[in-house]
């Protein structure tokens, strides 16, 4: 039997979405599975569907969020998939799992949380469910829309400039800090709604960076056929990740994940456009390197232009 250790979150992943490409197209389907969102035609405007679940003791465990903390969260993760098309939410479902020793108030809690993270980017949680389980486990489904263009992670071509909204490594070294027995909390995802909205007018490519940034530009590679390039020193390592890990700092900041920052692929020729959105961004954005031609490869390279040697690109649920 191969088990899922031994094929990799991602290689099944691959697999099950070629067999169900093999299946043939529908015209409903405009995007299918494996890219951020899928995207669907019902009614006048496509609509967008992502789903995503936190399950105690594999992304967080007890004590790293409170139950509001991880309702936002649950939010916000599942946020930054829409907002990586270029899109907005507008309905979610919230399905819950947990223990019957769960202090009823703390789940409600955790529900209200989520639906205040949802009521503050414009949607609306609409139902839901609740069942037994050995472990606490917050699963929620969006639904949104694309006020412009939809930007899927295929389209970037030879040339395009890499993009990343924000910092990298600040909240990956809080997980490694928590993991190996630290105290404290998990900050707060960024929210790049605003951000995805206005960057898909420009943007050929785009994702979010939640496994780590080489692995999911990975992603993007694949998805487009083409290579990339990164250059560590440009960058944006969050300041706390500097301080702690020095020159290790920027390849834990490009492998880390826990991001949820966009990394967006733009042609040389928008710089114009790009710097009359900047200022409505609503953060940092970086250039840190650029799309190339050939097989889907991500190359680090330091300061005199050499490969990094990066053991692992990203996180991998089972690999
Ligand atoms: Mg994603």
């Amino acid at each position: 039997v191969r088990r899922l250790q031994d094929v990799g979150e991602q290689a099944w992943i691959a697999r099950l979405v070629r067999r169900l490409a093999a299946g043939g197209r529908d015209r409903r389907v405009i995007v299918g599975p494996g890219d951020d969102a899928a995207v669907l035609r019902s009614g006048s405007r496509p609509l967008l569907l992502t789903t995503d679940s936190l399950v105690e003791g594999v992304h967080f465990r007890a004590g790293w969020l409170t139950p509001a903390g991880l309702g936002r969260r649950a939010f916000a993760v599942n946020a930054s998939d829409l907002a990586a098309m270029g899109g907005t939410p507008t309905f979610a479902l919230l399905a819950l799992e947990a223990p019957a020793r769960t202090p009823a108030a703390d789940l409600e809690t955790l529900a209200v949380g989520f639906a205040s993270a949802a009521r503050r980017a414009g949607a609306r949680l609409v139902g839901g469910n609740l069942v037994a389980g050995p472990r606490l486990g917050v699963g929620a489904t969006l639904l949104g829309e694309a006020p412009g263009r939809v930007v899927t992670r295929a389209g970037a071509r030879p040339g395009d400039v890499l993009y990343v909204t924000g910092t990298l490594g600040g909240a990956g070294l809080v997980v490694r800090r928590l993991a190996a027995g630290g105290r404290g909390r998990l900050p707060e995802p960024p929210c790049r709604l605003a951000a995805g909205g206005l960057l898909a007018r420009v943007a050929r490519a785009m994702i979010d960076v939640s496994d780590g940034l080489l692995q999911d530009l990975g992603h993007l590679c694949r998805a487009s056929g083409v290579g990339a390039e990164v250059h560590a020193e440009r960058l944006p390592v969050a300041r706390s990740c500097r301080r702690v890990l020095e020159d290790r700092a920027a390849v834990f900041a490009a492998t880390a994940g826990e991001d949820y920052e966009l990394l967006v692929a733009i042609p040389p020729g928008s710089g114009r456009t790009l710097e009359r959105l900047r200022p409505r961004l609503g953060c940092r954005l970086t250039a840190v390197g650029r799309v190339v031609r050939g097989r889907p490869r991500v190359r680090l390279l330091d300061g005199a232009g050499r490969t990094c040697r990066v053991v692992r690109p990203g996180f991998d649920h089972f690999a």
